[in-house]
């Protein structure tokens, strides 16, 4: 048998994602979600051999509890043996982490610091890495960073045009996000294309509940749209994206508005959902907006618009685009916003083939221009639980 299985956690305030995949065949001998941790009915949803399965834990029961189950189910399903590593999804690794790194007492450190800059996702990540080193206390505990991949950024595209003084003594800075994503997404379009060893100019697009786009350069990230936090840059499902920073003066002095209140309406109220008065969720906005909806067609409109703009605007870090890179929920099945944004793209030189562009949908990948003019469009299915899993092992290995 292998000996490269890893379990990969993404660990939520009120969920924990896992996996356990073998890093070399990328086979998933196990997925899964435990969700509504620390809340009334938890739940731990998995699926092995293709059957689905679910455990129902008591009111209340929070990560550590889940992650105890999961060892026993690990245990009972005779994958113990084969983990080398269990690889941790961290958000914000801030100036600290350029890769992934072994989690020691220094490296658990520099993530508890880097906790103010994510308040809402690091403190869920250091409970995962807690409650596994503890339940899995024989293996390498490996955190891999959201922010990693695009530490590569120069200080034009990272600062903001603040004091400096709040970049150097606060770390207020553009980080980015989803860079786990980018880099395998990039890397996988960069082999399809032939260009390795090549110079290379790719934007990645990853459209999920969150939304970020990134260039790529000869396979180094140049520039992303998200920022400080991963609200910055394109219209989201909940999140504003960009927006004017004097709106928080007005919100405060004209309507009230206190700073928590500020960042619910930004993080929670927004995006697809608020422009649409309906739903956060694609597909249900595209569905209205096919029955004549009309908010839920502006939702998509400015959507795709602002998407748009953002992919085009990167033409300048990149000097010129040689291909674009559809992923995440919406970007691998979403056909209409795809389409929507390379026609408004059209005059970079894509052509958009319609047929391929039906057919990439459901984790089909392929190219979806005509396969002769460039830059070329992809439909590319991410997997960052993949690239944990690898950069793991690896890890692990070089103990
Ligand atoms: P993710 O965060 O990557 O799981 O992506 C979630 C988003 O993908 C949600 O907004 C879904 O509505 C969207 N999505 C998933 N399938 C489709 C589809 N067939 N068409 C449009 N959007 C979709």
């Amino acid at each position: 048998m292998s000996s490269s299985h890893v379990l990969v956690l993404n660990c939520g305030s009120s969920s924990l994602k896992f996996a356990i995949i073998d890093s070399s065949s990328a086979k998933e001998h196990l997925s899964g979600l435990a969700e509504r941790l620390g809340e009334a009915s938890p739940q731990i949803k998995y699926k092995v051999n293709g059957q689905k399965h679910i455990i129902s834990l008591s009111n209340g029961d929070a990560h550590e509890v889940a992650i105890n189950k999961l060892v026993e189910l690990v245990k009972s399903l005779k994958l113990d043996q084969q983990l080398v590593a269990v690889g941790h999804r961290v958000v914000h690794g801030g100036e600290h982490f350029t890769k992934s790194a072994l989690i020691t007492d220094t490296v658990l450190e520099a993530i508890k610091q880097t906790a103010n800059l994510a308040p809402l996702h690091n403190p869920a990540n250091l409970l995962g890495i807690e409650a596994a080193s503890a339940a899995f206390s024989k293996l390498p505990q490996i955190a891999v960073f959201d922010t990693a991949f695009h530490q590569t950024m120069e200080p034009t595209a990272f600062l903001y045009a603040l004091p400096y003084a709040l970049y150097e003594k606060h770390g207020i800075r553009r980080y980015g996000f989803h860079g786990t994503s980018h880099y395998f997404v990039s890397a996988q379009a960069i082999e399809q294309l032939g260009l390795n060893d090549k110079p290379s100019k790719i934007v990645t697009a990853h459209l999920g509940n969150g939304c970020s786009v990134c260039a790529v350069k000869d396979g180094k990230s140049v520039d992303t749209s998200m920022g400080l936090t991963p609200l910055e840059g394109l219209v989201m499902g909940t999140r504003s994206g960009d927006i004017d920073p004097g709106l928080f003066a007005y919100l405060v002095n004209q309507l009230n508005y206190t700073a928590k209140q500020i960042d619910t309406l930004l993080n929670k109220e927004s995006g697809l959902l608020g422009l649409s008065e309906l739903s956060n969720d694609c597909r249900t906005i595209e569905e209205s907006a096919a029955e004549g909806h009309e908010k839920a067609q502006l939702a998509l409109d400015i959507f795709c618009f602002r998407l748009a703009k953002q992919i085009a605007s990167f033409a300048v870090p990149l000097g010129g685009i040689d291909a674009l890179v559809f992923t995440g929920g919406i970007g691998e099945n979403s056909d209409v916003i795809r389409a929507s944004v390379l026609e408004q793209l059209s005059f970079l030189g894509f052509k958009l083939n319609n047929e391929r562009n039906l057919a990439a949908r459901f984790g089909n990948e392929g190219v979806i221009t005509d396969g002769v003019s460039v830059p070329t469009a992809l439909v590319t299915p991410t997997n960052e639980e993949l690239v944990i899993a690898q950069d793991a092992a690896m890890l692990a290995g070089e103990q």
